[in-house]
This record gives structure tokens, C-alpha cells and sequence, in this order.
């Protein structure tokens, strides 16, 4: 072990538990012979949203290509042909039957949003207005809920992530289903818009049967009634646990133990603290910066003039396209600023937000290559290498990796690099809910260690509240005007960011974890009175 996390983590526990024997009569769906098993399905809650938690690798896009009739469960059986029939024979008597023949028979529709809305403009050539308009007439409505009025007539090959995201969520909407299925619906948006199509998605939850797969933690506690936590042996196997209210289920993910079945998926706890961390007010500047502009065509970004001391984290936050990667780039000195000189000689380690491999070679030796003498530091090894679970990939080549392994890998070699200052654009991108915690707490622990500087930009709220000792906040208009603030003490930062969303958030009496408050709700109305939207 590594003292963050086992080796392998989190399926070693789970593999010297081995499959619970009861289990193996629960064999939903086997991709091959050696292929990944299912075990069990989540269930069908008329007028709720199923959340569905866990890591990657374990079956949740599986399930949900099952529960939407886009994929007919073999039971094991890989070598023959499914049917619906045999699979609603195997659940006769269940609730499940039911389900999978009114599927087989129209009368049950589903909707699927799919996990990789990167992929769209690959099989979709045309305006957003047409791809909306090929599922349902009447768009009016849907791109208001959403947003999009402003990019309908923009072809779909030009939109952002973020936009791409949105007209994926709307074209799902407009589709008339009984079912809906969303996965990861709050990839590459921001918190703002995360909670906005949160509350869209739980609209829709009170006439229609809704699931969700989230790795935001903080939304999947907004959004989801109830929760599966699903875990496993990634590519292997996973298993569907039972339902639980939503509470519990993030309680037992963060605790890493699943009671009712006895399993502990993590050896370690991730832990939250009620109260802001306390600040070094001693610590030496690292790096200082006057007022800052950057124009483009259409934007234009200010920085207010700030600082970033010596072993300090600096969690940047902000709404999508108010210019936080191009401050982040000028601090790396990849593009220049019109005003304001940043006079410091910082060494800077970046990790760009999109990141593009350009090896042609193996994880093992891109990262020789890149630093050899570091691959024998033993600190390097247990604090970034095991944790971020590097060492499972040293074998494949960087140019086949998924998204989760390169922006673990991109992270370990921005952490490996030697410099004053690590620059992080969006680490959590790409990660589940568990590498997320585990990535927070690798950058926090380095940086304490070495007593080195970071500075990281991300919109999930867990990550921000594990990883930042202070924060910046950037805010304004929108792909126009850009204006960023800061580093802020963590209450005075998290005030000022979440005040120009509007949203609180109380804590969890065990966990002390945040928890995003319902609009209006009593606690909600009290924050916002006395100006605390964070910590209470
Ligand atoms: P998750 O959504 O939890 O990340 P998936 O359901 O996408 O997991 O995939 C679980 C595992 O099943 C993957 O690790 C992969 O190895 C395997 N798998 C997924 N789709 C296929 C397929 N079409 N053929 C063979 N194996 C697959
Ligand atoms: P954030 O990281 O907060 O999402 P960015 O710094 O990436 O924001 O972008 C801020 C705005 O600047 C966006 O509207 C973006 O389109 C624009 N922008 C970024 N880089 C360029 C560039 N090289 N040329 C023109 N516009 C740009
Ligand atoms: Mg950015």
C-alpha cells in the first residue's frame, strides 16, 4: 500500500473478498468468454431519478444499454443469440418482466444520452437546429430549458464540449419517452450549468421513470432520489448493489464500505472538513501579478493583481468561457498578456485542459523518456504513480489510452516534472467520482510534501473542497468579458463564487461533506440572509 490507497486500488479489497457465491446465480450479461460479467440490474422507480455510482470499468453504460432496450442481455449464455424472451423468462416473476416485455413490445420508449457527446459531430453533419429538429418538431420549449437558442443555427462540428453537452441533454428531452437515460450528463459543463440541467433532469423525474450515471458527487446528491453504487474489477466484472437513499449511498462511497453486503471497495476514507482550512498567513510570495488584460476578437479578460505563496494550493472556479485557461496560460508562459508583466523567474510544471498525445511508445517508456531518474524516486512512486493507479497501464500504448488513464497520466507527468509552480486545467475531467478524490488528494499531499506551489481549475465542488488551501474566482459575461479575483480565503472565495450562481450549500452531519441546499428551502433562504453559502 501507499498510504493513500492500496495497490490497485479500489479492486483489491474486492478481489481477496473474491465474488460473493450467491452472486454467481446473478449473471445478467457476459461480454465473451473472458469478457466483463454484469451481475444484477439496477431497478425500475416510477416518478424517481436512479442515480447510478461507481467507478469505470464496472458496467454502468452496460446497464443502462440494457435497461434502454439497446442491448439484449445474453444471461451469461455468450455464445447463443439473446432473446427478450428468455431474459423476461429469467426475471419472471420480478417486476423486471414486466419491464423487458412491454420493452420488446413498443410499449415501453426509452432515451438514451450518451456518455461521449465528443462523438456526435462524427455521425451528425449539419446545424444544431436540424439535429433537433430530426427528433421532434417542436424545439421551442427544449432550447430555452437549456439554453441553446444562441447556437441552433452553428453547425454541430463547431460547438464546445459544454455546448455539445447541452444540445446532447435537449435532443434526449425532446425525444417522448417513458424512460430516460443520461450518461454523465455534466461533462465538460460548469457548476452553474450542472445545476441547471440537474434540475431540468429532476422536472422530468416526476412523470417519467429517469437514471442517471454521475461522478460529481455534489450533483449526484442534488439530483438522484436514490442511488446503485455499482463496484467491481474494472473489465472485468461489476456488480449492481442495492438501492439506497441517495445520503447513504454517497456516505457508504465516501466511507469506501458498503454494509449491507459487506464489501469495502477502499481501504481509507475521504474526509471533508466542517470549517475553512486555516490559512499561513507567513507563507513567502511564490509569484505575483500586477492587473492583468488579455483581449481576443470577441473577449476580453482582466485579472485583478494577486499572488500565490510558497505551498499553497489555489483552486480556481468560475462559469465555462470567462477565461480561466487563458490566465492559467499566461501564468505558464504559452501565450503573452496585452498588460501586466509577471516579473517572478517561476518554474512551472502545466497540464493543459485538452490533452493530445504525441508519443508514439508505451506509458513505461513516454514516462523514462520524460524522466528517468524520477521513475526511481521512491516518494514519486507511493504518492503519485501507485495512487493514481499509473503502474496498470505501463504496457498499453499512450496513443490507446481511454480518457481517464491520459489525464492520469498527464497529471502524474505534470507532478513528476521539477518546478515551484503546477499548473492543473480541469485534472477531474474524464475521472470517475473515486480517481476524482484520490487525484485531490495526490496534488494536495505532493505539494505539502515538497512545499511547492499549484494552482488547479475545476468545477466540481468535491475536488475544489479537497484539493485548495485558497481560491480564485473568475466570473463576468460569458465568451465576452471575463474578470478574475483573487486567490480568496475559501469562505470568502466560495461566498463570492457561489453568490453569483445563487446556489448554498449546508453539511453533512457525518461526513461534513458539502450538500448542495434545495432553491427556497428554509436553509437555503437563511444562508443566503446571513451571506454564507458554504460554510454555515
Ligand atoms: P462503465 O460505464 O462503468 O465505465 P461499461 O459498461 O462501459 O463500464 O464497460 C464495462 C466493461 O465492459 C468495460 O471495461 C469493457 O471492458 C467491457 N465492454 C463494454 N462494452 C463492450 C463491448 N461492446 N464488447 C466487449 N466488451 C465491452
Ligand atoms: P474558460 O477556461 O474559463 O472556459 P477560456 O480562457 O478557455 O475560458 O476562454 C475564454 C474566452 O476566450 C472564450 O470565449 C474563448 O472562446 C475565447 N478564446 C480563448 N482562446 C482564444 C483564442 N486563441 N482566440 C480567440 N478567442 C479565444
Ligand atoms: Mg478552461
Amino acid at each position: 500500500g501507499c498510504g493513500i490507497c492500496v495497490h490497485k486500488c479500489p479492486f483489491e479489497a474486492v478481489k481477496i473478498v473474491g465474488l460473493p457465491e450467491e452472486l454467481k446465480e446473478e449473471l445478467v450479461h457476459q461480454y465473451g468468454e473472458n469478457g466483463f460479467r454484469l451481475y444484477r440490474l439496477p431497478q425500475i422507480k416510477q416518478g424517481k431519478v436512479v442515480g447510478i455510482l461507481g467507478p469505470n470499468g464496472v458496467g454502468k453504460t452496460t446497464s443502462l444499454n440494457i435497461l434502454s432496450g439497446n442491448l439484449i442481455p445474453n444471461l451469461g449464455n455468450y455464445e447463443k443469440k439473446p432473446s427478450w424472451d428468455d431474459v423476461i423468462d429469467y426475471f419472471s416473476g420480478n417486476v423486471m418482466a414486466d419491464y423487458f416485455s412491454k420493452l420488446r413490445d413498443g410499449e415501453i420508449k426509452t432515451a438514451l444520452k450518451p456518455q461521449y457527446v465528443d462523438k456526435i459531430p462524427r455521425v451528425f453533419k449539419g446545424k444544431v437546429k436540424e439535429l433537433l429538429k430530426n427528433v421532434n418538431e417542436d424545439i421551442s420549449e427544449v432550447a430555452s430549458l437549456l439554453k441553446i437558442e444562441n447556437i441552433l443555427d452553428r453547425d454541430v462540428d463547431k460547438l464546445s464540449g459544454g455546448e455539445l453537452q447541452s444540445v446532447a441533454i435537449a435532443a434526449t428531452m425532446l425525444k417522448d419517452a417513458d424512460v430516460y437515460f443520461f450518461d454523465e450528463p455534466s461533462s465538460y459543463l460548469d457548476i452553474d450549468q450542472r445545476l441547471e440541467i440537474a434540475r431540468i433532469i429532476k422536472d422530468l423525474a416526476e412523470k417519467k421513470i429517469v437514471f442517471v450515471v454521475e461522478h460529481d458527487l455534489a450533483v449526484m446528491d442534488f439530483i438522484a432520489d436514490v442511488v446503485h453504487i455499482l463496484y467491481g474489477s474494472e473489465g472485468a466484472y461489476g456488480v449492481v448493489s442495492q438501492i439506497r437513499a441517495t445520503r447513504n449511498a454517497i456516505n457508504s462511497f465516501l466511507e469506501g464500505y458498503l454494509r449491507e453486503e459487506n464489501i469495502r471497495f477502499r481501504p481509507w476514507k475521504i474526509e471533508f472538513t466542517e470549517h475553512p482550512p486555516k490559512r499561513s498567513l507567513e507563507l513567502p510570495t511564490l509569484i505575483k501579478w500586477p492587473y492583468i488584460e488579455k483581449k481576443y476578437e470577441n473577449f476580453k479578460l482582466e485579472v485583478e493583481p494577486g499572488e500565490i505563496k510558497i505551498g499553497e494550493v489555489v483552486g480556481v472556479v468560475g462559469p465555462n468561457a470567462t477565461g480561466k485557461t487563458t490566465f492559467v496560460k499566461i501564468l505558464a508562459g504559452v501565450i503573452k498578456a496585452d498588460r501586466g508583466e509577471i516579473n517572478e523567474e517561476v518554474k512551472v510544471s502545466y497540464k493543459p485542459q485538452y490533452i493530445k498525445p504525441q508519443y508514439d511508445g508505451t506509458v513505461e517508456e513516454l514516462l523514462m523518456f520524460t524522466f528517468k531518474d524520477r521513475m526511481s524516486n521512491s516518494f514519486f512512486l507511493s504518492e503519485v504513480i501507485n495512487p493514481l493507479g499509473i503502474k496498470h497501464m505501463y504496457n498499453k500504448d499512450v496513443n490507446a489510452l481511454s480518457g481517464g488513464e491520459m489525464q492520469r497520466l498527464a497529471i502524474a507527468i505534470c507532478l513528476g516534472l521539477e518546478a515551484d509552480l503546477y499548473l492543473l486545467d480541469e485534472p477531474s475531467a474524464y475521472l470517475d467520482s473515486n480517481q476524482r478524490m484520490i487525484a485531490a488528494k495526490v496534488i494536495r499531499r505532493v505539494m505539502e510534501n515538497t512545499g511547492k506551489s499549484a494552482l488547479v481549475v475545476d468545477h466540481d465542488v468535491y475536488f475544489i473542497d479537497i484539493v485548495s488551501d485558497d481560491v480564485m474566482v473568475f466570473g463576468g459575461e460569458p465568451a465576452r468579458h471575463g474578470i478574475g479575483k483573487g486567490p480568496y480565503p475559501m469562505r470568502e472565495g466560495m461566498n463570492l463564487f457561489l453568490k453569483n450562481v445563487g446556489i448554498t450549500f449546508r453539511r453533512d452531519g457525518e461526513t461534513k461533506r458539502p450538500r448542495i441546499n434545495k432553491p427556497g428551502s428554509y436553509t437555503d433562504r437563511e444562508q443566503k440572509e446571513k451571506g454564507e453559502y458554504y460554510y454555515a
